[in-house]
């Protein structure tokens, strides 16, 4: 059987973006497909700046919206990563198999250290080993799968080289895992800034949509949209960023193609208006399910607890075995 694993990070309220490009994927069709696991990965919250409580506070609700979004505790396991000690683990026995040059390189790491540094803050180390302790999550766990958005491709494309040299220079132990990228919303954009993705990490601004927000919070996000100064609403990624974005979100909701919607609309706010339906549509079982699983904290609770003994019992064999290849 297939074994699926991703995650999201608790560093902010879950947008749009995460819930196109990645959670709606994982309650349709990847938690069927195979033997999942979706994670809140609370370690990597600590690799920029953060307040104790709100990562604790912001952890349960990913993991509560991970639940509202569909997925099943009957059919895949649903944890919080520091509850399993096996991925800190890991990850340290990654860190003497990766290098500090490559770690460099990734763009996350770069975006990020940058942002830190012009805001006259200083650039924890964790942040620049983040992408080994990606690799651990994954590796830990045998994964095949990783269903992730565009913007974590090149950390998967990561995991699997520390997973080939570790298996070259120590024995097999680590499946070699392979990307899936969802082909419509695979970059869901800021409304306000269509060349810059949707994150939740960025300050809480106008131009991107929470799943918890109002009903009529999103409409105005979406009618205040930034679109280009052309007319023709066409879908152009390069040179319309942001109607192309918003054709993306469109088509994403209503499970069609944005290439197809080309054309169709006469003017943009006609194109705003359907857009803003669709989202609000789209977030409404969500964030009703939402509210149930807030009113049984018990559940939730319980969820976690046997999500975390499931996710040992999974991943502690085959990092055991890392330890025993790597010489310890
Ligand atoms: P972020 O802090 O950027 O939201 P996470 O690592 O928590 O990142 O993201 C969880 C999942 O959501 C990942 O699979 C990521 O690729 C996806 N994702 C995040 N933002 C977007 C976006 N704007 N468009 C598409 N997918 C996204």
């Amino acid at each position: 059987m297939t074994r699926v694993f991703s995650g999201v990070k608790p560093t902010g309220h879950l947008t749009l973006g995460n819930y196109l490009g990645a959670m709606r994927r994982w309650a349709a069709v990847d938690q069927h497909e195979g033997d999942a696991l979706f994670c809140v990965v609370d370690l990597h919250a600590l690799t920029v700046d953060h307040d104790p409580a709100r990562v604790r506070r912001l952890s349960r609700q990913a993991a509560t919206l991970l639940l509202a979004s569909g997925l099943d505790p009957e059919v895949c396991t649903v944890f919080v990563q520091s509850h399993v000690d096996e991925h800190a683990r890991l990850s340290y026995v990654l860190e003497c198999v990766a290098t500090d040059g490559e770690m460099r390189r990734m763009i996350q790491y770069k975006e990020k250290a940058a942002r830190e540094r012009a805001r006259g803050g200083s650039v924890r180390l964790s942040l620049l080993t983040y992408p080994v302790l990606m690799a651990a999550d994954i590796l830990a766990y045998g994964t095949d799968e990783v269903p992730v958005g565009e913007d974590q491709a090149q950390h998967v494309e990561l995991t699997r080289d520390l997973a080939v040299r570790f298996n070259q220079r120590y024995g097999h132990t680590f499946v070699v895992p392979r990307t899936t990228v969802p082909k419509v919303a695979a970059r869901v954009m800021n409304l306000q800034e269509p060349t810059a993705k949707m994150g939740k990490s960025d300050d809480a601004g106008p131009g991107i949509v929470y799943l918890l927000d109002e009903p009529d919070v999103v409409r105005k996000k979406v009618m205040r949209a930034v679109t280009d100064s052309g007319r023709e609403v066409v879908y152009d990624r390069e040179e319309r960023p942001g109607v192309a974005n918003l054709l993306e979100i469109l088509a994403a909701c209503e499970g069609g193609d944005p290439e197809r919607l080309s054309g169709v609309y006469e003017s943009y706010g006609a194109l705003k208006k359907d857009t803003a339906d669709a989202v609000v549509e789209v977030l409404r079982p969500l964030r009703e399910r939402h509210k149930e699983l807030c009113a049984d904290p018990a559940y939730v609770e319980g969820v976690l607890r046997e999500g975390a003994e499931r996710a040992r019992e999974m991943a502690r064999p085959r990092v055991d075995a890392a330890y025993r290849a790597i010489g310890l």
